[in-house]
């Protein structure tokens, strides 16, 4: 059995209502609160509303930002960690898909540390953040069970995520705003959900702990298979995304991501590829290169699909063709990913330039 080190110390809490039925959980942080959000979605599915409402019923006063984009940059991370420095915010509530829970996680950092700069993001591990809550509204990054926070750095043109570990002190999750999620959105951040549990599964670091999550993930994926590819999202599948999204975060809280993820990050930053899209096309191509034969028939029977060419033939049903990558760039992306010791560290075998351009060339039909 292999060394065995569990660390999740982030509080999940299930609920219809889930916030508003435990807003008093929010008084242990202070008096204090800066909210971290996107520019509307939080608005329009209730979850904003919610936790305004839960604040107000606690007289704890607070600040909005509300202007996270996508796949979220430094200089927003800073741009928030200035409000709420100005603020004085004594904890964080980031709501929305990843982007905003990610930045929260960063300008968390910031805020419980005046003195340190967005290099120190990167190379002064033992800094901690002041207590985030996440309230995810998407069901995909896991976010709310990681310890990652993962930003785009347009000096060095890619995403990476800080060295620090900001577990949210709570994940509050709630069905209820992922009902209006647009179809394309559900789809790319579910095959997100799905690839962490794929890549968390084959990983250097899993353990018997992390496997039984991810069996359970990929068990309850499966279930949801017929009904994603007919894009019937009822609350009944929606509720088993999220949960399967959150028990993936578990999953790579303790084993990581690996290649789909650090060769993805290069199709999201040069060609605007959504993150769990960026992944998705790379998965089935990952796994033809897998040598651990035995998981990976244990991935395809968990999902209920018969071999690697079924789980092909539904990612690519779930995606629109890539038309805007060529050769050249896949070929600068290997040289990029060569060096990317953080994630080929966790996939179990040595990897070689040959080996990613030969995943991105079958992946992208170059
Ligand atoms: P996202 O970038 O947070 O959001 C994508 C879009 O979805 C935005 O336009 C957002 O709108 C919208 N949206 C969010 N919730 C919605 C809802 N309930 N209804 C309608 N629209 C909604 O997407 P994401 O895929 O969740 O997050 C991706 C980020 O997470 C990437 O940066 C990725 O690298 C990161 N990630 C982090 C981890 C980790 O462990 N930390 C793991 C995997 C991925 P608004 O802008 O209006 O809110
Ligand atoms: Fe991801």
């Amino acid at each position: 059995m292999n060394f065995i080190n569990y660390y999740m110390p982030t509080k999940i809490l299930l609920d219809e209502d889930v916030v508003l039925k435990n807003s008093n959980l929010f008084c242990t942080y202070g008096e204090k609160a800066l909210i971290v959000t996107g520019k509307t979605s939080s608005i329009i599915n209730g979850s904003l509303k919610d936790v305004t409402t839960a604040l107000k019923k606690e007289g704890i006063a607070y600040d909005i930002f509300n202007n996270v984009e996508e796949n979220p940059s430094l200089e927003t991370v800073e741009a928030i960690s200035k409000l709420g420095k100005l603020q004085k915010s004594n904890f964080i509530i980031g709501i929305g898909g990843g982007s905003p829970i990610d930045a929260a996680k960063a300008a968390g950092v910031l805020l419980n540390n005046p003195n340190a700069t967005i290099c120190d993001l990167f190379e002064s591990p033992h800094l901690k953040s002041i207590p985030v809550v996440a309230v995810p509204t998407t069901a995909g990054t896991g976010t709310e069970t990681t310890p990652y926070s993962i930003v785009t750095d347009n000096k060095l043109q890619t995403k990476h995520g800080i060295c620090q570990r900001i577990f949210p002190e709570y994940a509050l999750l709630d069905v209820k705003y992922l009902m209006f999620l647009p179809e394309k959105i559900t789809i790319n951040t579910s095959i997100d959900a799905l690839s962490h549990l794929i890549e968390g599964y084959l990983s250097t670091n899993a353990s018997i702990l992390s496997d039984a999550l991810a069996e359970k993930g990929l068990k309850l994926f499966g279930e949801c298979l017929n009904m994603i590819k007919e894009k019937d999202f009822t609350h009944t599948i929606r509720k088993k995304l999220m949960v399967a999204s959150t028990l993936a975060g578990m999953v790579i809280a303790q084993a990581g991501t690996s290649l789909p993820h650090g060769m993805g990050y290069a199709l999201t930053y040069f060609h605007n590829i959504p993150h769990g899209k960026a992944n998705g096309v790379l998965l089935k191509s990952y796994l033809e290169f897998c040598t651990n034969k035995s998981k990976v028939k244990k991935i395809l029977y968990l999902l209920t699909l018969e071999n690697l060419d079924e789980l092909g033939y539904f990612l690519n049903s779930m995606f629109d063709d890539i038309n805007n990558v060529r050769y050249e760039d896949i070929c600068s992306y290997s040289d990029k990913m060569t060096l990317n010791n953080d994630k080929l560290k966790n996939h179990p075998s040595p990897v070689g330039r040959k080996d990613i351009l030969n995943i991105y060339k079958n992946s992208l039909k170059l």
